[in-house]
């Protein structure tokens, strides 16, 4: 009797043993090479236990990293979110962050940036302002994410349907959002040359103009943060812009 209590206690430690490697298995892929689902093949991804460490994000390109960002969102689409440990990530990110990207998204509550892309503690910088404009302290931040914290990517992303884009146009007169929305105007004024009516309620006009406003973003990163546009001419990190569709969590790159 004894023994066959030991026997099985045996088996029972091995089991675990086995589990828990499995687990480490996984963690580790899904920082470098874990293969994300496609719209063909949607497998169940593993429970994330562990945020990147200094030399899996120093390992990541900026292409790769682009590449993780459409897979996260091709799995957000398709409801497939990735399960995560959020206590265990909360604890593993205490002493470091090592996040991929830098997303600089508007301040609309039907976009939650780290879902659309599928990713989780310590993975993301965001930085969110309605209509998703840069100023000295967004550049500054996109600074600390990139050249000091080694972000290998700045996305701006804008989105359908966007309140502060069609204030833009409609020249909104209103406390503090009047200042705010001459940074959005320039999108505005170089968009004059869409065709069509060019009001608020035009739904393709305020998508012209969120696209347009995407493209002033990032120029005027590049203008503005001469370190940025070092990065990005050196190829250390990737400016890119994308469009985010309400009604289906598409994320389109630009
Ligand atoms: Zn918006």
């Amino acid at each position: 009797m004894k023994k066959q209590i030991h026997n099985y206690i045996a088996a029972i430690t091995v089991i675990i043993y086995f589990g828990s490697c499995q687990n480490r298995i996984e963690n580790k892929m899904d920082a470098t090479t874990k293969p994300d689902s496609t719209e063909t093949n949607v497998v169940q991804p593993p429970l994330i236990e562990k945020v990147l460490t200094a030399a899996e994000q120093q390992a990541l390109t900026p292409d790769m990293v682009i590449q993780s960002l459409k897979d996260g969102n091709v799995r957000f689409k398709n409801n497939n979110l990735t399960s995560r440990d959020h206590s265990s990530l909360v604890r593993s990110a205490a002493s470091g962050q090592f996040p991929k990207a830098v997303i600089l998204s508007c301040l609309d509550s039907r976009i939650p940036v780290e879902d659309v892309f599928d990713k989780g503690i310590g993975d993301l910088f965001v930085a969110r302002v309605a209509g998703n404009f840069v100023n000295e302290d967004i550049l500054g931040s996109m600074e600390f994410g990139c050249k000091v914290s080694g972000a290998k990517v700045i996305l701006v992303m804008g989105h359908e349907s966007c309140g502060a884009i069609k204030a833009a146009i409609d020249d909104v007169q209103l406390g503090n959002i009047t200042a705010m929305l001459t940074k959005i105007k320039p999108a505005v004024i170089n968009s004059q040359s869409f065709e069509g009516s060019k009001t608020s309620k035009n739904d393709a006009f305020v998508e012209y103009v969120a696209k347009n406003n995407v493209i002033h973003t990032i120029e005027t990163i590049k203008l503005k943060s001469p370190i940025l546009k070092e990065m990005s001419d050196k190829g250390e990190i990737k400016i890119v812009g994308a469009y985010y569709d309400l009604k289906t969590g598409q994320v389109t790159f630009l």
